[in-house]
């Protein structure tokens, strides 16, 4: 029997050298390597700045309390995402507003996004609450890119700011522009479950030169120095501290990795795509009842995952509480056979800490609801061998006939 992780991280000498390199130096807190894997991530995706951090949900934390996100107001967050998304927002005192997605992208729906800020605001003020609405965080959900142009032309209409978790997309794209270069400030993961990885960390990619400033601050107990020390250039004085700040800065260790896997991200990105094309070959035979990833024209899909959904009837509850049941009987039988899987992601409105302070039920957002109960990750990492694939393809056909 073979046995097939979900994911497994591409490391090779190199991320060792540069980490024996950087330990060497003596200088292994947030230092050049940090720099440099900023500059060398931000370049890759055509942004200007990069402002790493200690991972993508402090990387989400730090935009929103840069951007002035706080108690008394709303950032809508789609309901099918990894609960940092909507964690993030919380943190700063105001309210995660949860919309619905589409079951065929996983992505935020413009359309239930219209009707939602429609019926729930009225002059950009929250009906029930009195909050104001600050902005959407849109998700590029399993590497794929939500629907940018649609969810700006609609935060345009009502004067709000989109910020975008990219934390699955890196290298991922519109029409041949990459995520973090959407007119957005966006955050990327380097979790072992993401493209790259170094051990935790994460990144704020922004073209705003004030912005990046900020964020700098920020991740260092918000610390500020001032022109005449700078100028004066005297080392020995401390900065000021005018904003309450964090400690949300990488390591040069971790940056070392990050900048060892940049140097083979193109080889890792074309791995993933191959990997996800045999899969679009093989599984319409082999697994017909599984339905595999959509990818919208023009859409460059960067393949975090592979996420796959049970065929079913999605339109009721009942429809998607029964064919769960096949998923999960799939999902252990597939583990029996030494493969793992997972369920894409969970609807955030069905975990306890949002159904309790919101009273969501699970058929309010129908659609994320699907997602989580019907999706279906299979094994996808740079370095997954064709016959570890066909293992996985074969255990699917012989399950299911
Ligand atoms: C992984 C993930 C995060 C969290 O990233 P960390 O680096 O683990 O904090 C946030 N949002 C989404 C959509 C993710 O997939």
């Amino acid at each position: 029997m073979m046995r097939i992780p979900i994911m497994r991280p591409c490391f090779t000498d190199e991320e060792a050298l540069l980490v024996a390199e950087t330990l060497k130096t003596g200088w292994v807190a947030q230092g050049p390597r940090v720099a440099e894997f900023e500059r060398l991530v931000a370049k890759y995706e055509g942004v200007r700045f990069g402002v790493a951090a200690t991972s993508c949900t402090a990387a989400l934390h730090l935009l929103f309390a840069a951007l002035g996100v706080r108690e008394g107001f709303d950032v809508i967050v789609p309901s099918y995402t990894f609960v940092a998304t909507a964690n993030a927002v919380e943190y700063t005192g105001a309210n995660a507003v949860l919309a619905d997605v589409r079951t065929d992208t996983y992505n935020i729906d413009p359309e239930g996004l219209e009707r939602l800020l429609e019926s729930r605001y009225e002059g950009g003020v929250n009906k029930q609450t009195g909050n104001k609405l600050f902005g959407i965080a849109a998700v590029h959900l399993f590497g794929l890119c939500a629907d940018i142009p649609a969810i700006n032309a609609v935060a345009a209409k009502y004067g709000v700011q989109v910020m975008e978790d990219a934390a699955c997309a890196l290298g991922a794209s519109i029409d041949g522009r990459r995520e973090g270069a959407f007119g957005n400030p966006s955050c990327l993961s380097f979790h072992p479950r993401k493209s790259i990885t170094t051990g935790e960390g994460g990144m704020v990619l922004t073209d705003d030169p004030a912005l990046a400033e900020h964020m700098r601050g920020l991740r260092s107990h918000g610390a500020s120095v001032s022109e005449v020390q700078r100028h004066a250039s005297k080392g020995y004085l401390l900065p000021d501290y005018d904003e309450l700040g964090y400690n949300y800065r990488m390591t040069d260790i971790q940056a070392a990795v990050g900048v060892a896997q940049m140097r083979k991200i193109d080889e890792i990105a074309a791995d993933r795509r191959r990997l996800a094309a045999r899969y679009d070959a093989l599984l319409p035979a082999a697994a017909p009842f599984l339905r595999a990833p959509f990818v919208p024209a023009g859409y460059g899909h960067a393949y975090q995952s592979y996420v796959t959904m049970m065929r079913a009837d999605e339109s009721s509850k009942a429809g998607i509480d029964e064919a769960r049941e096949k998923r999960n009987a799939l999902m252990d039988a597939l583990e029996q056979a030494g493969i793992a899987t997972r369920q894409g992601t969970h609807a955030v409105h069905t975990l306890g800490y949002y159904r309790e302070k919101y009273g969501y039920r699970a058929e309010d957002l129908l659609g994320a609801y699907a997602c989580d109960r019907l999706s279906l990750a299979l094994p996808l990492y740079a370095g997954m061998t064709d016959p570890e694939q066909d293992y996985v393809i074969e255990k699917l056909r012989e399950l299911y006939h």
